[in-house]
């Protein structure tokens, strides 16, 4: 037996005896996936913790989706295998700068990309998925509307909404993986797959966006390889996706629009951080447990509420 075989029936057995479940993110290690009960993206997994009745939730996936899990099942014990796990969006965007933001528009709405943290996520009036966000946008009442703290999202969410106002929160947050996509990546790419569509998450710059043949979330992109007749997709996101892809989808070719020989950036740090052993020793010890105060955690879920109102 692998070390890897292993470690996924050390797991399996824990999460019997434990009554627990994994969460895995779409761009988590093959390995991990494979373990995972459901993947997904950060929201859809929030809302499957909220439909589970397994004791533990261990988040696979990087710290702000722990917390946001937690935030929305405060009964349920949340472990994140490594709180370590940073993402470089949800740091480009403090509290202290939010509130200046805020202070300076009284009266432009507060939308956030999930990809913050929960005590931004407190200060927001909407909560956004790259799926949601130009409809949230596009559906509020208001002409200024404060966007963060992506602002790759923020430009595509400007070229839809044309009519409306949007000021980035800060004026440059960045996915340390989506910056690094170019036209020339994608000239490259679509030489060596000249039978490929290209697929991109809305996190990469608008450059990338309006030369795609589809834009949309990690779901958005497993649905829609699912149902277009092509076989070949070029796919700018990070590389984990592939493997989502790959499990869902099996008889399709997926290739990266950035590999990792080619570039470490293909690759995001914080969700490599995540691996099959730290996963076992997480649930076996049952750290880290992450716990969000009370009073935080039911203003984002206000502002969670609030956004699947307005999308109703
Ligand atoms: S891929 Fe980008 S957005 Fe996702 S966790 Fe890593 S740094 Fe954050």
């Amino acid at each position: 037996m692998t070390r890897v075989e292993e470690l996924l029936s050390q797991i399996k057995k824990l999460k019997t005896e434990k009554n627990a479940i994994i969460l895995g993110h779409n761009y988590m290690e093959y390995s991990v996936q494979l373990v995972s009960d459901f993947t997904g993206d950060s929201y859809d997994l929030a809302v499957k913790a909220m439909k589970t009745n397994a004791k533990i939730i261990l988040f696979a996936g990087v710290y702000f989706m722990a917390e946001q899990a937690s935030a929305l099942n405060p009964d349920k014990k949340v472990l994140s295998p490594d709180p370590s796990a940073g993402c470089t969006l949800s740091d480009a965007l403090d509290v202290k700068t939010l509130q200046e933001y805020k202070e300076r528009y009284p009266n432009a709405p507060v939308v956030l990309y999930i990809n913050t943290s929960i005590y931004a996520k407190a200060l927001a009036d909407y909560i956004v998925t790259s799926s949601t966000a130009v409809n949230v946008v596009q559906k509020l009442n208001a002409q200024t509307i404060l966007f963060g703290p992506d602002a790759n999202l923020a430009n595509y969410v400007q070229q839809k909404v044309p009519n409306k106002k949007i000021i980035k929160v800060p004026p440059n947050g960045r996915c340390i993986v989506h910056a690094n996509y170019t036209k020339q990546l994608v000239e490259l790419a679509r030489k060596k797959y000249p039978n490929a569509l290209l697929m991109a998450h809305p996190e990469a710059p608008l450059e990338i966006l309006e030369s795609a043949d589809f834009v949309g979330s990690t779901n958005q992109m497993i649905q829609f390889s699912k149902e277009n007749k092509n076989e070949e997709f070029i796919v700018a996101t990070e590389i984990g996706m592939i493997n989502a892809l790959k499990i869902k989808n099996p008889s399709k070719k997926f290739y990266p629009l950035v590999t990792t020989e080619a570039c470490a950036c293909a690759r995001c740090p914080y969700m490599n951080i995540i691996t099959l052993e730290k996963v076992k020793r997480s649930l076996e010890e049952e750290v880290y447990e992450v716990k969000v105060p009370e009073d935080i955690a039911e203003r984002a879920k206000m502002a969670f509420e609030n956004t699947m109102k307005l999308l109703e």
